[in-house]
This record gives C-alpha cells, sequence and structure tokens, in this order.
C-alpha cells in the first residue's frame, strides 16, 4: 500500500510511525496511508521555511515567475494523471477532476506567475513636493491549510500567491484527500524550486494543523474549510496577532425571477446544486423561485435531478461521485430525514444510492430535492455540503431579498433575470462577497474573493493575495 511522506526541505521524509488510512471513497475502502505529523515535524517544515525566506524573498520576480510557469507547465504534461488520483482521493468524477480540479489548480501558478511580472506600485507626489511611495516586503513563513473539497485546486490557490509574492511556507492539506498534494511536491522538485520554499506535512487538524497555526514564527496563516474550524483558528491567532485570511462555509441562494432565460436558469442552477456531489463551498443550496414560475421551475429541475447518473467516478456518463467520507454521507442523509421530520416532501432522491459489485461500499448519496419546508428551518439554514437542495416560492423583489440575506453565511448568490435594472439593484443588495448574474462559479482570478458574516474574513485574488502575503511600508521622503 502506497504511504505518503512528508515533504521538508526539498526532500522526502518518511515516519517511523502513525499513518493515518486513506480512503477511496467510491469503493469505501484503505487504499493509502498518509503520515500523522505532530508538533515535531511542523517544527522541522519551518525551520526549513525559514531557511529557504532568506533567499527566496530576495529572488527576482522573473526567476520566481521563471519557477513557476515550469512548475505549471510539468503540471499539465502530467493532467491526465493528476485527475485521476484527485478522482480517486475524493470521490469526484474523473471529468470534473480533469475539467476544473488541475486546469484550475495550472492557472493558478500562471496566473500568480504573470501578476507578479506586471505589478506595479503607485507613487505620489505632494503639493510640497515631498515624494510618498510603497515597499512592499514578503511576509515570512506562511501557514497554508485546505480542505478536501477541491483538494489541488485550493492548495495552489495558496501556494501560488504565497511563493509569488515572495514568502515561504508550510502547507498542510486535508487529511482526507492528501495524494495530489504528495505528487506536487516532486513536481516542486523538477522544477527547480528551492529547496524549503514549499513543505508540505501531512495530518490531521487538531495535532499537525493546530501545531502549524500556534506555531510563533509562522505570522501569516490562509485557511479554507470549515466556519467551526475557523473561529478555533481565529482564537489561537488573536493573542499571537498573526495575520490572518479565513475562507469559510457557505449556504448559497440562487434566485430565479419569472423573466429569467429559463432553460439557462436551469440548467446552470442543477450545475449549481450538484456538481462536485454539491461539495463545493458556492454551491447554490437554496433555491429561491418567483411564484409564477415557480411550478414549471420545480418540474424542469427535478427532472433533471432525476437524470443525472451516480456512480463510478471514472465513467464519462457519471455526474455525481461519491461523498468524501462515510461520516460525511451520514451527516448528509441526516440532514434529509430532519427535512423529513420538518415537513419537507422529497420531490427527488432522499436516500444512499446503493451500487452493485466493487462500488457496493461506496458512499453515493442521490442528487435530492427538497420543497414545502420553511426557508428558515435547519436543513434550509445550515451547510449540508451535498447533493441536496431546498426549493422555495417567493412573490416580490424584496422577499427574494430577504430571504436570501437571512442566513448565517455569506459567501457566493446567483440571481436570474433578463432585466438589467432589477439584477443590479438584487445583486447590490444582497450581503454577499461575490454575486453571479446569470451564472455560476465563473472565476476572473483578478477580482476579490471571500465572503462576509459567517463565510469569512478577508479577500484572496490577484492583488488582494498579494497584499496578504506582504507587508506594506509607505516612505515618505521630502525635496
Ligand atoms: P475543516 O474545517 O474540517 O478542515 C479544513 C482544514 O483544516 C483541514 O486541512 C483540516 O485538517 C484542518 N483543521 C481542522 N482542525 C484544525 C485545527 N484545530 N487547527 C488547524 N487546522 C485544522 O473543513 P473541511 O471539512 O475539510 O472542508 C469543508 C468546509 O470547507 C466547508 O464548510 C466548505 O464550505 C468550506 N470551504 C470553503 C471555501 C471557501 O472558499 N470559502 C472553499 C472550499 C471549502
Amino acid at each position: 500500500m502506497l504511504k505518503l511522506s512528508n515533504f521538508i526541505g526539498g526532500e522526502f521524509v518518511s515516519l517511523q510511525e502513525n499513518y493515518i488510512d486513506s480512503y477511496d471513497p467510491s469503493i469505501g475502502k484503505v487504499y493509502a496511508q498518509i503520515p500523522d505529523s505532530s508538533e515535531h515535524e511542523i517544527n522541522l517544515a519551518v525551520e526549513a521555511a525559514q531557511r529557504a525566506f532568506h533567499t527566496w524573498s530576495k529572488t527576482p520576480c522573473s526567476t520566481r515567475a521563471q519557477i513557476m510557469y515550469r512548475i505549471a507547465d510539468i503540471l499539465e504534461s502530467k493532467l491526465d494523471e493528476f485527475a485521476l488520483a484527485e478522482s480517486r482521493d475524493q470521490g469526484k468524477t474523473l471529468e470534473f477532476a480533469k475539467n476544473a480540479d488541475i486546469p484550475r489548480s495550472i492557472y493558478n501558478f500562471r496566473y500568480f506567475a504573470g501578476h507578479i511580472l506586471h505589478m506595479e506600485e503607485k507613487a505620489t507626489v505632494m503639493d510640497n513636493g515631498f515624494l510618498n511611495y510603497v515597499q512592499r516586503s514578503p511576509l515570512g513563513v506562511a501557514g497554508l491549510i485546505s480542505p478536501w473539497n477541491l483538494p489541488l485546486y485550493l492548495l495552489t490557490w495558496k501556494i501560488a500567491p504565497c511563493i509569488a509574492a515572495g514568502c515561504t511556507c508550510v502547507a498542510k492539506p486535508s487529511e482526507f484527500t492528501s495524494m495530489t498534494a504528495y505528487m506536487l511536491c516532486d513536481i516542486f522538485k523538477q522544477a527547480g524550486l528551492p529547496e524549503g520554499v514549499v513543505n508540505m506535512v501531512f495530518g490531521i487538524g487538531p495535532k499537525a494543523g493546530q501545531a502549524l497555526v500556534s506555531h510563533p514564527k509562522v505570522p501569516l496563516i490562509s485557511f479554507t474549510g470549515g466556519t467551526v474550524t475557523g473561529k478555533k483558528l481565529y482564537e489561537t491567532c488573536a493573542p499571537l496577532f498573526k495575520k490572518v485570511s479565513l475562507e469559510l462555509g457557505g449556504k448559497n441562494a440562487n434566485v430565479i425571477f419569472e423573466d429569467c432565460d429559463f432553460e439557462k436558469a436551469v440548467d446552470t442552477s442543477i450545475r449549481a446544486a450538484f456538481s462536485n456531489q454539491g461539495e463545493i463551498c458556492l454551491c447554490g443550496s437554496r433555491i429561491f423561485v418567483q411564484k409564477s414560475i415557480y411550478e414549471k421551475f420545480l418540474e424542469s429541475f427535478v427532472a433533471k435531478a432525476r437524470q443525472l447518473v451516480v456512480g463510478d467516478p471514472r465513467d464519462p456518463k457519471t455526474k455525481v461521485g461519491a461523498l468524501i467520507s462515510e461520516q460525511h454521507m451520514e451527516k448528509v442523509l441526516g440532514y434529509i430525514e430532519l427535512a423529513k421530520q420538518e415537513g419537507g416532501v422529497i420531490e427527488c432522491g432522499g436516500k444512499r444510492k446503493q451500487l452493485d459489485g466493487e462500488f457496493s461500499d461506496g458512499y453515493f448519496v442521490e442528487p435530492t430535492v427538497i420543497t414545502n419546508i420553511s426557508p428558515s428551518c435547519r436543513v434550509a439554514q445550515e451547510e449540508i455540503f451535498g447533493p441536496v437542495v431546498t426549493v422555495h416560492p417567493f412573490e416580490t423583489e424584496e422577499e427574494a431579498i430577504d430571504l436570501a440575506n437571512d442566513n448565517q453565511y455569506g459567501l457566493s448568490c446567483s440571481v436570474w433575470s433578463e432585466n438589467g435594472k432589477r439584477v443590479r439593484r438584487v445583486a447590490e443588495s444582497i450581503k454577499v462577497g461575490y454575486v453571479w448574474i446569470n451564472c455560476w462559479m465563473v472565476r476572473d482570478l483578478r477580482v476579490p474573493f471571500g465572503g462576509v458574516k459567517q463565510s469569512g474574513i478577508g479577500r484572496e485574488g490577484g492583488e488582494y493575495s498579494m497584499n496578504f502575503f506582504t507587508e506594506m511600508k509607505s516612505i515618505c521622503m521630502a525635496n
């Protein structure tokens, strides 16, 4: 069985003992083991990152960019291999890994390599002739912690801007999905990334993760994960005055007005609901539909949800793969039971999908659509993070805005209408970090990404990521 090693100071380092089982969720069986790292490994990795920082922080942008372009090129040449590994490790369909996870991971490196080549700082001259300019310096060793839903995509969304900015890092991927992060370390070596610039330590959150977050020589933490974990992290970081970026959970509204492009709204709502088994923080899981088209929308949406093939993640016909773990599957099924207790009607799905043969122990759940439930009940308020959505009618624009805003989270929202004035009014009234008008999950890496309320603190993307990984000093010079 494949045993992963940590990657510290440019070398693969094995642990003597203490490994964690890693499952292939589509068959429900252990297929690899990852190090259960502790404070000791984190300390070694931080020391390696500190040593590398002295040189990397002074390495010219053009050299840093060149290495990052090489990383992207090598990753691209191994796209199929990485997509297969991501699908096996996470349960997602091979198609999604091939078209979303790995291409976006490649682009993360290319985008930030290009970004640092084109960055410029403003200087100002005052009436009295004094000159002001900004000196930007990388902050040091960053702690990068990522979740299991888009493993390489979200990890590289942190590593790429971090090393582009001249920081070094210790990264801790999710214990559920460490495989592609491990494979990426080989690419770092091949691309000539100097030793210690990226260190990868595998292990569980409360142990390796907590040791990284509380390490006194790690002045900044970029975290993507659940809101409960984010709170704990924030508590650890506050007394140490660490710079923190928190990308947390979501329960995103998808608001559909009667004057929308109906077919497009239905098809995209299906993608927004069930892509990656609903395990995307941006999934549109609370669907609000204007009453005049509610029945028509529901009929079409449910018919299309029923057609989605659930099964072997590697079969090109499959649209919904396996959930990450048995425990997560039980949580998702628990919410469906709760919906029933709360009087909800299960329009389709509602059960574990039992497959035959090799996949009989896989963690599959049918795409599930729930109606007849109050928007204020738990199932419609809490993040389920699975292929489960609730659909609710509304009458007026004001009601739609109130319903969309009535949630502890504030990550994203989609609005569907062909009325330009209306979509602008609604988009500007909804309290989230990202609004998509007549589309979903279209990402321009230059614009700020992040949440409000319980969805997080801080913004990532383009210059916003650079602002996080660098410290800006203003220098004023007399004439
Ligand atoms: P999680 O919070 O359980 O774990 C995330 C990471 O934090 C993992 O690497 C884990 O090992 C680590 N961790 C756990 N406890 C820790 C601790 N005490 N100290 C340090 N690290 C610790 O989240 P998850 O279940 O892996 O991911 C799902 C969640 O992530 C969902 O809530 C989803 O909405 C959210 N998410 C948010 C975004 C976004 O951009 N806002 C993107 C993807 C996922």
